[in-house]
């Protein structure tokens, strides 16, 4: 008897599979707008200039003992600074539980693990649609989800009322996942006044929000604009958790570095909460990788490279708005009878085209035009060379 022979093959992820198809293809024409990672005007990845220069500092100075199993201290502080702001009274009063995480995906996973351990009833409501591994992510830590309303076809923007809806119907003191900015995959934010009503109902409805903030920085090209919803529910009094990612904003993908924190009441629960979250990374990976971590403490704590990774932020976020004004008007210099508003009123990385699964089958076969079926397009992959040939096929296939 064999002893995996009952092991299928898993489902094929759906941006793996766009990239098989697209490294298969010979023509050279082919678009990958599949994949969310950052490329530079000439389709090529990035490392920032900050991270390099971080890299020289760090090289031949540094042991390669182990972190704490919290993280590096030094880059979680940091961390710190850049969500709840730079004076925060949470940050000075000690009440963050807060540790290192295996970038966004990994401080979600833990978030999920403590939700089910020390909430066992609970679930999560997370928006549709949403990025796709938040299902698997609380599926796997055997947290229950709903789902709320977010997104409007007909508009491609916020479906407001539908959203406000669903956190009055929810049952109160639930937890609520909530995209910080630049929602995936739509692009579509609620604009500051929609953060605070919804703020006001949660406070009304007693809710508990975890913010997933992949792209801070890379939405407004301004790290600090872009932390404004959760600054809103900080100002109201709101304990959140909150996930963030150095792998956008500091082009660090494969390093896997990010924190995730819980707003505690005080000092006292942070210190618990915290020795909780370290108890659940043990059994898992024991402690954090260090690489990444040296790399965003040593630019955040040195105003130098700070700088410097501001601006290059801002250079990454201000190229994706830029190749979004080209998109669009090409469209229409094409002579579109479509609205095409939608494709600037988007933030982030992405751009929530509104086309059909057929019309994105057409991109493919006839245009070798590679992305989900879910007509989402990276932004982060168009250039100068190619927004033209992507504003002809999406106009050949949507008239
Ligand atoms: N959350 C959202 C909404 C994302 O888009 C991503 C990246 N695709 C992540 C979390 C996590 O990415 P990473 O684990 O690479 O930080």
């Amino acid at each position: 008897a064999s002893w995996f022979g009952h092991v299928e093959p898993a489902a094929k992820d759906p941006i793996l599979g766009v990239t098989e198809a697209f490294l298969a293809d010979t023509s050279p024409d082919k678009m990958n707008v599949g994949v969310g990672a950052y490329r530079d005007d000439g389709g090529k990845p990035v490392v920032l200039d900050c991270v390099r220069q971080a890299e020289q500092r760090i090289a031949g100075s540094m042991n390669m003992e182990y972190l704490p199993m919290g993280g590096s201290v030094k880059m979680i502080d940091e961390s710190l600074k850049l969500a709840y702001g730079e004076g925060s009274e949470f940050i000075k009063d000690k009440r963050i539980a807060a540790v290192q995480s295996l970038s966004g995906t990994g401080a979600c996973r833990l978030f999920a693990d403590f939700q089910k351990r020390f909430m066992p009833d609970s679930q999560i409501h997370i928006p549709t649609p949403t990025w796709a591994n938040h299902h698997n992510i609380w599926r796997d830590a055997h947290v229950p989800i709903k789902t709320f309303t977010y997104y409007h076809p007909e508009s491609r923007g916020l479906d407001f009322s539908g959203l406000m809806d669903d956190i009055k119907n929810a049952p109160d003191g639930s937890f609520f996942l909530l995209h910080a900015c630049a929602h995936n995959p739509t692009g579509v934010d609620p604009s500051e006044e929609q953060w605070r009503e919804i703020s006001h109902q949660f406070k009304v409805k007693k809710h508990f929000p975890f913010f997933d903030m992949a792209y801070q920085g890379f939405a407004s090209g301004d790290p600090e604009r872009d932390a404004k919803a959760i600054r809103i529910f900080l100002e109201d009094g709101h304990q959140i958790g909150c996930a963030q990612s150095f792998a956008k904003n500091m082009g660090l993908y494969g390093q896997r570095i990010g924190c995730l924190s819980i707003l505690c009441d005080d000092e006292t629960q942070a210190i618990a909460v915290k020795s909780q979250l370290q108890q659940l990374a043990r059994p898992m990976y024991s402690n954090p990788p260090l690489h990444g971590a040296l790399i965003v403490s040593t630019i955040l704590s040195d105003p130098e490279l700070k700088s410097l990774w501001l601006k290059e932020v801002k250079g990454m976020a201000d190229r994706i708005i830029g190749m979004r004004t080209a998109l669009k008007e090409n469209l229409e210099r094409l002579g579109s009878p479509l609205s095409w508003e939608h494709i600037t009123n988007q933030i982030g990385m992405f751009c929530y085209s509104g086309m059909t699964p057929e019309q994105v089958d057409q991109l493919t076969n006839e245009f070798h035009i590679y992305m989900t079926r879910n007509g989402r397009i990276s932004m982060a992959s168009v250039t100068t060379g190619n927004v033209a040939y992507l504003a002809n096929a999406i106009h050949e296939v949507t008239k």
